[in-house]
């Protein structure tokens, strides 16, 4: 087993001019700090329109407006086939809002044409009549705590198909649809949310199960972190939970 002292991974941020709605950079930011706090060291790519996209162990792309998912899905098109080799060998994804958008098939906005997405997802999303603004707490079974907290701010509705599961299920706010009480998606390890806020800051022990997988796609080997002292982040996700307004 590799020594913990020598640990690397590689996280990929996919278009951080065009998609960084409500801060979603502090989703970065908290997985770098979560590496290296505990000795892993992070090579940290950023991709703009018209960059290759290199091999990665975590790529995150964040939300945006339905103009900016527009140029987006236009370079996200070329690089299809390479980002599902990447999804089939293992590697992580998350992508928030109008980015998980990107990772189904095709987001239909309320106005223009059907935006293409590179369907890492089998999920398809359609803009609603409604906007949905809000908090969110949403149930995850194979964590602790159980619970994914975060901001919506989206009209678009997605709905899952096939072994695309969702993230968690909604028990405040609306999630994928604000019908079937699933919030966000996951197939293998593509992951997808609607929460904002960050995401990640709010939800420590969900970056961990992140980098967890990371190293586990790197190495080869389940890797258990060391534990942080997360008392601060966690009594403010606790204090979220439940929280509508
Ligand atoms: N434009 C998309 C929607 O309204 C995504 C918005 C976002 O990223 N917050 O559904």
């Amino acid at each position: 087993m590799e020594k913990k002292s020598d640990l690397k991974i590689t996280i990929t941020h996919l278009y951080p001019k065009l998609l960084n709605l409500y801060g979603d950079i502090g989703n970065i930011i908290t997985l770098k700090k979560r590496c290296e706090w505990r000795g892993i060291s992070v090579e940290l790519l950023e991709v703009n329109p018209g960059k290759e996209i290199p091999a990665s162990d975590i790529y995150f792309i964040g939300g945006g407006q339905d103009k900016q998912q527009i140029d987006v899905a236009a370079e996200l098109k070329f690089n299809k086939d390479f980002l599902t080799e990447q999804r089939d060998s293992g590697a992580v994804f998350l992508g928030i809002c109008g980015g998980y958008q990107l990772l189904g098939h095709y987001y239909q906005p309320h106005n223009g044409d059907k935006l293409e997405g590179i369907s890492l997802l089998d999920a398809y999303t359609v803009a609603g009549k409604k906007r949905f603004i809000g908090n969110v707490t949403a149930k995850i079974d194979y964590l602790t705590p159980d619970t994914l907290v975060g901001f919506e701010n989206h009209s678009g509705l997605t709905y899952l198909q096939g072994e695309t599961k969702p993230l968690a299920m909604v028990t405040v706010g609306n999630g994928n649809n604000g019908s079937d009480k699933t919030e966000g998606a996951r197939y293998m390890n593509v992951f997808g949310t609607y929460l904002h806020g960050s995401f990640l800051p709010k939800n420590p022990h969900f970056a961990d199960y992140l980098i967890e997988l990371a190293l586990e796609k790197r190495y080869g080997e389940h890797i258990q972190l060391d534990n942080l002292d997360d008392d601060f982040e966690l009594k403010t996700h606790l204090s979220l939970v439940g929280k509508a307004y």
